[in-house]
């Protein structure tokens, strides 16, 4: 049996109870060793056999995995964040289900959402945005042109800038093409939840910058828009005029 396993976006205590669960008893461990915090494999029993995925292929992973399962051992995949977000576990899946692998999927703490906390923000605020983007600038890997930067920026929501520190120059300038004003705000976050974590707050003009004075050029996050600003509504559900399900609001 293969887990893969969301590690969370760093803090050790941040990986869900059933991932360090699964991580406690796994004979064999897969780790993403480039962004993984290795505090985690303190977790792992006595004797559990360690792999750093950063030095391997995906041949060589699904060789230690069909070792492994010969040997009947249990195999932990560990992922940073949570696997479903740049997290290239689909293309393991199909090869175990075309080897009768049986496995399963644990969640895990995304980083885009360990930064929030780190910022202490919300990324829908009401009459601010109600959507968060997920993408990334375009690098080795491609991104259709469909999902351009540009075109996201015209629905000035909050957007959420995975893999893209070292390409902020062509970023910002895509942002400010797209619709975005120059003076929106950004946070950088980097390192989200290590203890080395670092913030930077700037805006759109000014991130480029920002990064190069920081020397920031990985393992961060660029989250942009005005849910970072001071202006929002409060919520209804909250509104004491507000009636809903479970509560009557006052007339
Ligand atoms: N599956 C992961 C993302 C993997 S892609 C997740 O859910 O978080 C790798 C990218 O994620 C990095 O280039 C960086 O942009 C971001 N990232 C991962 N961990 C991070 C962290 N702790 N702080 C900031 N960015 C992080």
């Amino acid at each position: 049996m293969v887990h893969f396993v969301g590690a969370g976006p760093g803090a050790k205590d941040l990986i869900t109870m059933r991932g360090h669960k699964y991580l406690s008893e796994a004979d064999v461990i897969i780790y993403a060793g480039s962004l993984v915090n290795e505090e985690l494999l303190k977790y792992a029993k006595n004797g559990a056999e360690i792999h750093n995925s950063a030095h391997m292929t995906l041949e060589e992973v699904i060789e230690v995995i069909k070792k492994a399962e010969k040997e009947n051992k249990m195999t932990v995949r560990l992922h940073t964040g949570d696997s479903s977000i740049y997290g290239a576990i689909r293309e393991q899946i199909d090869i175990l289900e075309s080897l009768n692998i049986s496995y399963d999927v644990v969640p895990g703490v995304s980083s885009f959402c360990g930064a929030a906390a780190s910022l202490n923000a919300e990324y829908t605020l009401p009459n601010v945005s109600q959507s968060v983007i997920i993408t990334r600038m375009e690098g080795r890997t491609s991104v259709p042109e469909r999902e351009s930067i540009r075109s996201f920026a015209s629905h000035k929501s909050t957007m959420v800038l995975f893999l893209s520190s070292s390409l902020t120059e062509e970023l910002s300038k895509e942002l400010i093409e797209g619709g975005y004003e120059k003076d929106t705000p950004v946070a950088v976050v980097y390192k989200a939840t290590w203890p080395e974590e670092k913030i930077f707050r700037c805006t759109i003009e000014t991130l480029h910058q920002t990064m190069t004075d920081n020397n920031i050029n990985k393992t961060a996050l660029i989250l942009v828009g005005n849910f970072l600003g001071n202006n929002y509504e409060r919520s209804e559900l909250y509104n004491p005029k507000f009636t809903h399900e479970f509560r009557e609001g006052i007339k």
